[in-house]
């Protein structure tokens, strides 16, 4: 299904001339697109819609015009008021009977206590102005009684924020404007003839100018979102919802205009275009939405819990868990290359897995009820087979079997299937042995995920096999946080940064550096090199400066703790917010914490082991979690010791370690903080909790493998 033109109706049932806010606006888009108009009653509303249509035909073009009123009324209605079945009959009846002057001046209330007239009870429309005397047209909805027909039409259940269309005053209701839109509407399409048709009451394919039923507030959130480009809502309302659909593939347009709802429900009720399908309809805008801005970070987010000294790691976890939120913008990304990216929205599927019920396995189909007995069984074969990609369309009478391969949707007639391997067949019959289990060898329709099922959350990163989940639901693009970039910087007099060049005997190299921007590489980011920097608070303020232009967050190793050469810390605590953790952890020092220009920046300890751990331990949640991901801990699992070790109380430790060819955990012959040949040699982390321990070989250790870090 597919319109060249498309023009959304926000139709008002003002008694005078209107503009502005809860006037007529028409949003026009595709090959006549304007900005959108505001007539100024509803006649001049129809007489440039008639003149929109009438281009768009004579230059050849298919048009499609959505109004934001109900088309139809509960069921039951249309039939008691004309004595005909079907929403166009009531279509008839409100052309002959609403007056609606040029001037806006209508009857719309009048003829609501005429009709209510003709059925026992009170109602069932009502709201009107209280100065109006009617008294068959209550005041409020609760003092209708007896009303015959549903309060609610179907498609309603589906968008439960639709109102009801008996309600024809105050806020939000849309009766009045059903009654004077479906009038007009009605001597729109009597003059259109045959080339107009109303959705969902006719068939569409042949019309030239197909009318439906629109309600833009399945745009609720674009709307907000991009509302300052436009006058009013409703003039938002208009644009968004028309471009929206225009942006549709036609395959998705037609899926919208085919609504799972009973016939008759359809043709006496109608349907809004979309109910029950707002993901669908939003997918048509997600480009023009602008970036998503997060937040900054607060000021004191990290500051110390009172009456804390010591932290444990748990407790510093947890607070630096509520500290952080996302900090990077959103965008929209092609599937096969969404690998890594955190989701910044529910991924929801647009189409179940699988779509249709199908074949597991190559062999004959058949009804199941065609088999009596235990068997063995022989059937006639069926002309045709079905194939994946290459469906059977005909009906497999009972007592056929059909010829099937793997991944066939099941022929009408077929429920199961015997595998090629138990059958023998001389090409017109195939025979098999029982007993045989109903709908084997067959898989269900969504059996795997259904249709708007919740396939990954919002914050989950996305891995090899989830971009496979997310092409088979029919998810084109997904909505991600933009990589987290990562900026690294070491500090000391005492490093030379070049690894290749010559040092003086009191100089070491910068070993941390490479180590935490492979690091921020490994976890997905990118890593954006500050260099390093002496003991200078000026330079080291001039790259941190460079880090806050250039990055989201900054890493730095080196003089964190208090001493008198740390002047990251001096600087960061004069400018920058810091606070100091001291971290009931070993290894590792305090952790810095502080805020630089608003960028959160996180002081490891200078010590390439406690760097690494505490980039292990804290900087990898917290990455993940300004990156839009999940606060995660690594998972573990626990070992017997191959080591012995006595370990005090009050603090937590992380040894070097790896597993043996027994599965025990040995460590690190040196706990030393400078030993880094000891990072290389383990394959990951032994874990001692807060309390003391005495440690023997076959004692139960908990072990964290690197890989569990991401590493
Ligand atoms: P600091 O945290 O600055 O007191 O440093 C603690 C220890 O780590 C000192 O021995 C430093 O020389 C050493 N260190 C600091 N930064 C680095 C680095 N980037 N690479 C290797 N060692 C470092
Ligand atoms: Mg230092």
């Amino acid at each position: 299904m597919k319109f060249d033109d498309i023009l959304i109706l926000d139709w008002s049932a003002a008694k005078e001339p209107k503009r502005g806010k809860d006037s007529v606006w028409i949003g026009h888009a595709g090959a006549g697109a304007t900005a959108p108009v505001n007539p100024v009653t509803r006649s001049e509303a129809m007489a440039l819609l008639r003149g929109r249509i009438a281009t768009a035909r004579a230059a050849g073009r298919r048009v499609l015009v959505g109004a934001d009123f109900p088309f139809g009324y509960p069921k039951g209605f249309a039939w008691s008021l004309t004595g005909r079945e079907g929403a166009l009959a009531l279509w008839s009846w409100f052309a002959r009977e609403v007056e609606d002057a040029d001037n806006n001046a209508n009857n719309r209330f009048e003829l609501a206590a005429r009709i209510n007239r003709s059925f026992p009870g009170l109602g069932p429309f009502w709201g009107r102005p209280a100065g109006l005397d009617l008294p068959d047209l209550p005041e409020k909805g609760s003092h209708r009684h007896s009303v015959p027909f549903p309060e609610r039409r179907q498609v309603e259940a589906r968008e439960p924020k639709a109102q009801p269309v008996w309600k024809l005053y105050t806020t939000g209701s849309v009766g009045s404007q059903a009654m004077l839109g479906i009038a007009r509407l009605a001597a729109l399409k009597a003059e259109l003839g045959d080339d107009c048709a109303v959705w969902p009451f006719e068939p569409t394919e042949h019309a030239g100018v197909v009318l439906a039923e629109v309600w833009p507030s399945l745009l609720a959130s674009e709307v907000k979102a991009l509302q300052d480009r436009y006058s009013c809502q409703d003039e938002a309302q208009v644009d968004l919802l028309a471009k929206a659909l225009t942006n549709l593939s036609s395959e998705d347009l037609s899926d919208l205009m085919q609504p799972e709802a009973d016939q008759d429900i359809l043709t006496e009720e109608g349907w809004i275009l979309g109910a029950g399908r707002a993901a669908l309809l939003r997918q048509g805008l997600v480009k023009d939405l602008p970036d998503l801005v997060p937040p900054r970070l607060r000021n004191d987010c990290f500051a110390m819990p009172q009456g804390v000294d010591w932290m444990p790691v748990d407790l510093a976890l947890d607070r630096l868990n509520a500290a952080l939120a996302p900090v990077t913008t959103i965008e929209t990304v092609q599937i096969a290359k969404a690998g890594g990216r955190v989701l910044a929205a529910d991924a929801i599927a647009r189409r179940a897995n699988p779509p249709h019920a199908n074949s597991a396995v190559d062999g004959y189909g058949f009804a199941h009820s065609s088999l009596t007995g235990d068997g063995p069984f022989t059937l006639p074969l069926a002309e045709g087979r079905a194939a994946a990609g290459q469906p059977f369309g005909g009906h497999v009478a009972p007592g056929q079997a059909i010829r099937i391969l793997t991944g066939a949707i099941l022929p009408d007639g077929v429920d199961t299937v015997v595998l090629e391997e138990d059958c023998a067949t001389d090409g017109g019959r195939v025979a098999f042995d029982g007993p045989m289990k109903p709908r084997i060898n067959t898989r269900k329709a969504g059996e795997d995920m259904a249709e708007g099922q919740l396939a990954l959350a919002a914050g989950h990163r996305l891995s090899a096999p989830d971009l496979a989940l997310l092409s088979a639901l029919g998810l084109g693009t997904v909505q991600v946080f933009r990589r987290l970039r990562v900026a690294v910087l070491s500090t000391g007099d005492e490093l030379v940064a070049d690894p290749g060049a010559i040092a003086d005997p009191h100089q070491i190299y910068d070993a941390n550096r490479p180590m935490l921007l492979e690091l921020a590489r490994r976890w997905g980011y990118d890593a954006v090199d500050l260099g390093h920097v002496g003991d200078d608070p000026k330079k080291i303020s001039q790259k941190l400066n460079q880090g806050a232009r250039t990055a989201d967050v900054i890493l730095t190793s080196g003089g964190a703790s208090a001493g008198d050469e740390d002047h990251v810390s001096r600087l960061l605590r004069t400018k920058g917010d810091l606070t100091s953790w001291r971290i009931a952890m070993k290894p590792g020092r305090p952790l810095a914490l502080a805020l630089w220009q608003g960028v959160p920046v996180l002081g490891l300890p200078g010590n390439p082991v406690a760097a690494f751990v505490c980039a292990l331990i804290f900087g990898r949640p917290a990455l993940a979690r300004l990156a839009g991901g999940r606060f995660d801990m690594p998972k573990g699992f626990t070992v017997p010791a191959a080591f012995s070790k006595s370990k005090k109380a009050g603090r937590r430790e992380y040894l070097r370690a790896r597993l043996t060819g027994e599965g025990t955990a040995e460590v690190f012959r040196s706990e030393g903080s400078g030993r880094i040949s000891g990072l290389s040699w383990a394959d990951g982390l032994v874990e001692l909790p807060d309390q003391a321990a005495e440690i023997i070989p076959g004692s139960p250790v908990r072990f964290i493998p690197f890989g569990n870090f991401g590493l």
